[in-house]
């Protein structure tokens, strides 16, 4: 497979002088399969180019569209993707939606197109767009194994991890680490009633983030969202929906992955300052006997083979 960085920020697009070097675009990755299959996953404004560079191939491949979560982010993108606009283009967009009962994927997709918004409407689209709300799941295109499952973030928010000829890659999407919200009121000396009280919580967010571990574990390439410097974090950003470089390492480290991209960079996070959180992450790596190279930043227009 072939992964190609699209979009890499995190939030909003800072396009500017600050961030030339990384990228200003929002979330996208374009996965290319073995056999030429287009997987694309998120929408950002990162998808706009891509959507530029897919309309020059001719012919357009069908596009699979994996969103992680319907976050701006993630999504505004696709108003601006070119091939919507390519009759017998066929797209179909994949991922998950918060009140599934009382809306679908596609109404959300239909709704960041409405004329208050934007102003060609979704109907106007010519491509063939196909929708499809999910959970955890698994499913094929080709000889591609694609499974699914939920991230902790203020939203549904799903994660990909995609297999091809033993080859794997994935991808987070927006996520932190599961902790106990009860415990971070919680008196600083614990005592048997509280125990009691926030015992099972405390197991419920260890199964939860084994369960993550799991999920990444063996890939030989994990992309995974790291906002923050592990201070950020600990300070002002917790349950904000996204993780520190430390985290990370953790998973990395428990899940033996073979290589990380660093993603999802913060707006306020110039390339100076970008290129300062990977030196950090590096310098903690090889104190517990990493390879620091093993660790990347994604980057826009950047590859990486898996
Ligand atoms: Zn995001
Ligand atoms: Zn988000």
């Amino acid at each position: 497979m072939k992964i190609k960085f699209w979009g890499v920020r995190g939030s909003i697009p800072v396009p500017g002088a600050g961030t030339v070097k990384y990228g200003g675009n929002t979330s996208c990755v374009e996965v290319t399969g073995d056999h030429g299959e287009c997987i694309v996953l998120d929408t950002g404004t990162g998808s706009r180019l891509l959507g530029i560079d897919l309309a020059r191939r001719k012919p357009i491949p069908p596009i699979h569209l994996f969103i992680s979560h319907t976050h701006w982010d993630h999504i505004q993108g696709f108003p601006f993707f070119v091939p919507c606009y390519v009759p017998g283009t066929q797209i179909e967009v994949r991922g998950p939606v918060h009140f599934a009962e009382s809306r679908t994927l596609q109404d959300v997709f239909e709704m960041q197109m409405k004329y208050e918004f934007f102003p060609i409407s979704n109907e106007q689209l010519s491509a063939k767009i196909t929708y499809e709300s999910l959970k955890e799941t698994e499913l094929r295109i080709g000889d591609i194994q694609i499974r699914t499952q939920f991230m902790n973030h203020p939203i549904l928010s799903l994660g990909y991890r995609i297999t091809q000829n033993g080859r794997t890659m994935v991808y987070t999407g927006d996520h932190e680490p599961y902790h106990n919200v009860f415990t971070d009121k919680k008196p600083a000396v614990s005592n048997a009633e509280d125990d009691l009280l926030f015992g099972d919580v405390d197991r419920t967010v260890k199964d939860a983030n084994q369960r993550l571990v799991d999920f990444i574990r063996g890939a030989h390439l994990l992309i995974i969202d790291c906002q923050y410097t592990p201070e950020e974090y600990r300070t002002s950003r917790r349950n904000w929906g996204h993780s520190s470089w430390d985290s990370c390492l953790q998973w990395m480290r428990e899940g033996a992955v073979e290589r990380m991209a660093l993603t999802h960079h913060d707006p306020m996070r110039s390339d100076e300052a970008l290129e300062a959180l990977l030196a950090d992450a590096r310098a903690a790596a090889a104190k517990e006997g990493l390879d620091p190279a093993r660790i990347v930043l994604a980057q826009e227009g950047g590859e990486i083979h898996v």
